[in-house]
């Protein structure tokens, strides 16, 4: 029952979601797929505690959501990362803010940095990393606090087509490993098929759930091959 409406200059305030329903079971690979202006920053946003619904709830294992919380974890268009910090500062930051000691931290996010192939990157600075290096930075930085839900908004928009193909594969290999649940938002339709379980589209003005497309295999993050067809008619 989730609504939002944003003040607007000359319209006064404009709805941006009108009585989003959505399920998701723990572990699913959830991809948003909408036009530009649909609303699905604002549902990350407000699933991530960042923004305040106006009506309707969110609830995580039966309990509501009212503010952020490390449980959720957010990964950008953008990696965001500190420019004075390495990269090993850059993903122990949150760990250490929790007040976890440093030398577990920084086991932690070695840890993780490997599993996203960048062991031998530990030291090195975010502008010595390529965009993909740097996204993948964003991830472990993410996964290393170890959310039950990850949101991702357009992670790999800024990305090459085939850094993105090296990255939806070793996404795909986390979410396996890890179990974590993932709303993965995406312009990139073909993206969202090869990657989730469930997609679901949003239709503009205001934003509406307009279709959900689930996975029949609930294993793997491929949606079968129907979906596919049906997507691109
Ligand atoms: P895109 O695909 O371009 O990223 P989106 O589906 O993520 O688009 P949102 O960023 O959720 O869309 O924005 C939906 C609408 O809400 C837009 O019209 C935007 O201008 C408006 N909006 C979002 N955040 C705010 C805000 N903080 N204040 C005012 N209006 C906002
Ligand atoms: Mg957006």
């Amino acid at each position: 029952g989730i609504e939002k409406s944003f003040p607007h200059k000359e319209r006064g305030t404009v709805k941006v979601l009108d009585k989003i329903d959505l399920e998701v079971e723990k572990g699913q690979f959830v991809s948003i797929v909408g036009p530009s202006g649909c609303g699905k920053s604002t549902m990350l946003y407000l699933i991530a505690g960042l923004e305040k619904a106006d009506q309707g709830t969110i609830s995580i294992n039966g309990k509501t959501v009212t503010g952020s919380g490390s449980d959720r974890v957010v990964v950008f268009q953008e990696a965001g990362l500190f420019p004075w910090l390495t990269v090993l500062d850059n993903v122990t930051y949150g760990l250490l803010l929790k007040k976890i000691p440093k030398k577990e931290a920084e086991q932690k996010a070695i840890e993780m940095l490997k599993m996203v192939h960048l062991g031998n990157y530990i030291h090195s600075y975010p502008h010595q990393l390529s965009g993909g290096m740097k996204q993948r930075v964003s991830i472990a930085r993410a996964l290393v606090m170890e959310p039950d839900i990850l949101l991702m908004d357009e992670p790999f928009a800024a990305l090459d087509e085939q850094t993105r193909m090296v990255l939806h594969k070793e996404l795909l290999d986390i979410w396996r490993k890890t179990k974590v649940t993932i709303f993965f938002i995406t312009h990139n339709i073909r993206e969202a098929v090869l990657l989730s379980q469930k997609i679901v589209v949003f239709a503009t003005r205001p934003g509406k759930i307009k279709a959900v497309f689930t996975s029949k295999d609930s294993k793997d993050g491929v949606v079968p091959s129907d979906v596919t067809l049906q997507l691109e008619k």
